[in-house]
């Protein structure tokens, strides 16, 4: 969502959090344990250990400790008006090149070096938008900014927020375990189409939530409507999958929908809106965030998806379900919600089958999410071996360059 589309604060109130609990949570795409961390390419080592924070944690979901700690570790962040950004310099110098933004209040930042100059030297992702000051589009940068602009603040100690660009979903921890994961699309910046707009590609990083009003972004000249909207980072928010309304005023969220867990976006984080098997969708992670007992903010951090992490590919074993009666879904639980009664339980099949005759029609269940099939993982992978999809050009050299012609 950029200026075009007004901010409009509607103050909904919120469905309480319901559904059925306990059954066994599904994360539908899952990426392979790694030892990729978001700072693994940083030569530069820190003057104080850092071991734990965001910057130095692998990309491991199956490590819960090592991941609760980071989403638990205080962050770092500019002590500047939260709507606004500053410049992260060169050299400690104000006079300097600047080499990347960093948002106000809610974005992280690698402490490497106090100098005793007046000056930190710090890492980040570049925060550019399309009229930032400096246009480094989600550049990991190592650079300087004033001491004085910084302060370090303790986060919510009960809940955590990971979105992983490789598998297009947020995983939810609350009180040191995985509790749930949703479907979500992040920005596209479309590096093959002859408009490029690499001011989408979603900013990867450490942030607070600490906008915990939620409202719509209503866009008027195409109707689209992000409802359970919750700002992250001055112009990036969180909010449910978009919809246009009906004539009836229902929320009709076809077009937006079936490309969950795929880039599509304009930088903001679109979320599901249909309740997983867990009772889990937008709605009810936006009203967990605004009624959460301890004030301190909640940690959202973004993974890049860098060349060489690949997705987990399910075994063929792995069981799918699906109704023979005219049922066009595969879905990854025998009692999927989105079904009615009568058609209940649902047959079992196997992962392993999805490609045979009776079942390669079916699409994936919106609700409960199953994996996608195994060409589509089987190309994420491949894509990940080759390169860094989220690497957005170097459009600040090349303006650079142009400066100086
Ligand atoms: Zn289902």
């Amino acid at each position: 969502m950029r200026r075009a589309i007004t901010f409009i604060l509607l103050f909904m109130i919120l469905f309480s959090a319901c559904g059925a609990q306990g059954e066994d949570f599904l994360l539908g795409v899952e990426p392979e344990p790694s030892e990729i961390t978001p700072a693994y390419r940083s030569e530069e080592e820190p003057a104080q250990d850092d071991t734990g924070s965001y910057w130095c944690t692998p990309m491991n979901l199956e490590d819960e400790k090592a991941i609760w700690k980071m989403l638990t570790a205080p962050i770092t962040v500019a002590d500047i008006d939260m709507n606004k950004q500053t410049v992260i310099y060169s050299e400690p110098d104000e006079n300097s090149e600047g080499i990347g933004m960093v948002t106000g209040q809610s974005q992280g930042l690698r402490v490497l070096e106090t100098l005793d100059n007046g000056w930190t030297k710090v890492q980040t992702y570049s925060t550019s938008f399309h009229d930032s000051k400096v246009l480094n589009f989600n550049a990991f940068v190592t650079g300087y900014i004033l001491t004085k602009k910084l302060k370090t603040v303790n986060v919510n100690q009960n809940y955590g927020i990971i979105i992983d660009k490789l598998t297009q979903r947020l995983y939810l921890f609350k009180d040191g375990h995985l509790e749930t994961s949703l479907a979500v699309s992040t920005g596209k910046y479309n590096p093959d189409a002859k408009k490029q707009q690499p001011y989408n590609e979603t900013r990867s990083g450490e942030y607070l939530i600490i906008y915990t009003k939620t409202g719509s972004l209503n866009d008027e000249e195409s109707g689209m409507v992000c409802s359970y909207a919750l700002k992250f980072n001055a112009a990036d928010y969180i909010h449910e999958v978009p919809h246009r309304k009906n004539a009836d005023g229902t929320k009709n969220f076809r077009g937006f929908e079936e490309i969950l867990g795929n880039r599509a976006s304009h930088g903001c984080i679109r979320v599901q809106a249909k309740k997983n098997t867990a009772g889990y969708n937008m709605s009810v992670l936006a009203n967990l965030i605004k009624k959460r007992k301890d004030k301190n903010c909640i940690k959202l951090v973004i993974w890049e998806d860098y060349q060489g992490r690949q997705v987990k590919i399910p075994e063929d074993d792995t069981p799918l379900y699906y109704n023979p009666k005219g049922g066009s879904l595969y879905h990854s639980v025998a009692d999927c919600a989105s079904v009615k009664k009568k058609f209940l339980p649902l047959n079992a099949f196997t992962y392993g089958e999805l490609e045979e005759a009776d079942y390669s029609k079916l699409k994936p269940c919106p609700y409960c999410m199953p994996s996608p099939r195994k060409e589509a993982l089987e190309e994420i992978n491949r894509i990940h071996q080759e390169s860094s999809p989220g690497e957005v050009m170097p459009v600040y050299e090349e303006k650079k360059a142009k400066k100086k012609k």
